[in-house]
């Protein structure tokens, strides 16, 4: 019974997904009254807006449509970020944010999820460590199951994260990589659609500020950005 189920909801998935062009949903951090931290001589809605911009670009060259939870400097409040992918049910979230710490002696770059499970988390480890057991089930059937009962969405959140974080280690290295993780990131609740909140570099660290203001660190943010988005499209 569970079986057709699941084969029900996941041909109902493909028939959906298959015809227009994807579309994601960015979301650039802050702005208006609410401008973030500050670094480098910028505020963080600036910054977010600047990287927002720049990956857009960099996608709908590749044929990808997308729209931005904001495309000036006006206040939005969590709820109506998420309501506009929800809205236009977008592919995928992707929330863009730059970080800030109170020795402002912190550096590197991180991805958030949502899920189910308090732990930091690759998305492919956690799959395979979580599967349900289901004696007599193939294991392939059990995983699709698993993701009908948990959510693919959250599934698929974790694999983008994962991809976000090798992406930005590509360009950024490995010093700065501070994984995946999981958190309360009110930003992220209620998403129908895999939904990440990454935080490009820290704004109030004296050297990484500067760097993150500069345009040419900018544009390599946002290659890593589209790079993992296009991946995750791809799957
Ligand atoms: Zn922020």
């Amino acid at each position: 019974m569970l079986v057709f189920l699941a084969a029900a909801i996941l041909h109902a998935g493909i028939a959906e997904a298959s015809p227009a062009a994807p579309l994601v949903v960015l979301d650039p951090g802050h702005g208006g009254s609410n401008a973030g931290t500050r670094g480098a001589g910028l505020h963080e809605k600036q910054l977010t807006l600047v990287l927002a911009n720049l990956v857009a670009q960099k996608l709908r060259a590749g044929g990808v449509t997308v729209e931005l939870t904001r495309t000036d400097d006006r206040t939005l409040t969590l709820r109506q970020r998420i309501a506009h992918a929800n809205r236009r049910a977008a592919d995928v979230f992707v929330s863009i944010h730059a970080n800030a710490s109170p020795t402002r002696t912190q550096r590197g770059y991180e991805t958030f999820v949502l899920t189910a499970r308090g732990v930091d988390v690759d998305g492919r480890a956690l799959r395979s460590e979580t599967t349900t057991p289901r004696p007599g089930t193939d294991a392939d059937i059990a995983l699709v199951l698993d993701d009908v009962e948990r959510g693919a969405s959250q599934w698929e959140a974790a694999d983008l994260a994962a991809r976000m974080q090798r992406a930005l280690r590509d360009r950024r290295g490995k010093d700065g990589d501070r994984g995946v993780r999981q958190d309360a990131h009110h930003v992220l609740l209620g998403a129908t659609m895999p939904a990440v909140l990454v935080e490009v570099g820290f704004l109030d660290h004296p050297i990484e500020g500067k760097e993150l203001a500069d345009p040419a660190v900018q544009q390599l943010l946002a290659n890593a950005i589209a790079e993992a988005i296009t991946e995750q499209l791809a799957e």
